[in-house]
């Protein structure tokens, strides 16, 4: 009976030492640190396609979203059982062609603090060391998706061409746009010019038009309002279909809820919410798969409709055996 009393009393205590360090990490901003697998696989007819984990960052989404009725994104947090502060996802994905490791986004690195910047040890953790991938290929330039390009001067993966839209490029590389650009907006620039440039002197950046296939079966999708250049990227392969949307949404549950509600950091939110409504439409009618960085992860499922409110049907509840 004393035991039990005591057993009783020290799970007790260590309970509400484990309420306590969650409320206190939502209150300073900083990250739980667990330790997840970090990655997640599926088959794409010939291709493999691996979910890597970055990381999460704490999101006050009351404060990332903005453009919702009045106490709409509470209403929809609430509804879905999310706090105030969401545990947000950054999501990488490494597609192994037939000869080729291509990676698409390449994580935060050490830009948004410690709980960030895991890409290359959930790499790892599938085998695979840096310098075999072949090609990364950017969504956009913001820095949880290039911060891991580079480690001061130094290529993260020093034998991979890095992909990205002309219109992105010629945006944020132009000081004159970072003049003209809002004083919130202009970090952005810097880290291009910071992230891109030991790119640029090994001569690896390599800018495209849309319009034409990057590498067989992977077409980038010309997909503006997050930023100028946004691209999806669009794979197919034995008649499947998975489309890559970088930052068109942001949140899981408020933007498929009601696609009108943008995100502070987008570039032009009025076309960045027109982008959005037009690819959930898509995806709902056609059935494909989609991969999205901010979704919890690995951040792949597909889409369903009710004509109005869309939903992300997660892989592991829709996959129907492909890939498991
Ligand atoms: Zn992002």
């Amino acid at each position: 009976m004393k035991f039990i009393k005591k057993a009783s009393s020290i799970y007790y205590t260590g309970f509400l030492s484990v309420a306590l360090t969650f409320t206190a990490s939502a209150q300073n901003g900083t990250s739980k640190q667990f330790n997840q697998p970090g990655y997640y696989q599926m088959a794409l007819g010939d291709l493999q396609i691996t979910a890597l984990s970055d990381g999460t960052t704490p999101q006050k989404l009351n404060e990332l979203l903005q453009d919702g009725k009045p106490g709409e994104i509470k209403q929809l947090m609430k509804a879905n059982f999310q706090s105030d502060t969401l545990e947000c996802s950054v999501n990488a994905y490494l597609v192994k062609t037939g000869d080729k490791l291509i990676l698409i986004d390449a994580g935060a690195a050490d830009a948004y603090g410690p709980a960030l910047g895991r890409l290359t040890s959930s790499l790892e953790k599938i085998g695979y060391k840096p310098e075999q991938i072949d090609a990364v290929l950017l969504t956009h330039i913001h820095m949880d998706h290039i911060g891991g390009l580079t480690k001061g001067s130094e290529l993260t993966f020093p034998n991979a061409d890095v992909y990205i839209s002309k219109i992105e490029a010629d945006y944020y590389l132009s000081s004159v746009n970072k003049e003209k650009a809002p004083k919130e907006m202009k970090r952005f620039f810097d880290g291009a010019t910071q992230k891109l440039s030991p790119i640029i002197k090994a001569g690896k950046l390599k800018t495209f038009e849309f319009g034409n296939e990057i590498f067989p079966g992977i077409m980038p999708v010309a997909s503006p309002g997050h930023t100028p250049g946004h691209s999806f990227y669009a794979l197919e392969s034995k008649g499947q279909k998975i489309v890559f949307w970088g930052d068109i949404m942001v949140s899981d549950v408020v933007q498929f809820a009601d696609p009108s509600i943008t995100s502070v950091y987008d570039y032009d939110r009025k076309e960045a919410m027109i982008t959005r409504k037009k690819a959930l439409a898509d995806a709902a009618a056609k059935g494909y798969w989609v991969g999205i960085s901010h979704s919890s992860f690995p951040g792949i499922g597909h889409i369903s409709s009710d004509g109005k409110k869309f939903k992300l049907i997660p892989i592991n509840y829709s996959s129907n055996g492909i890939g498991q």
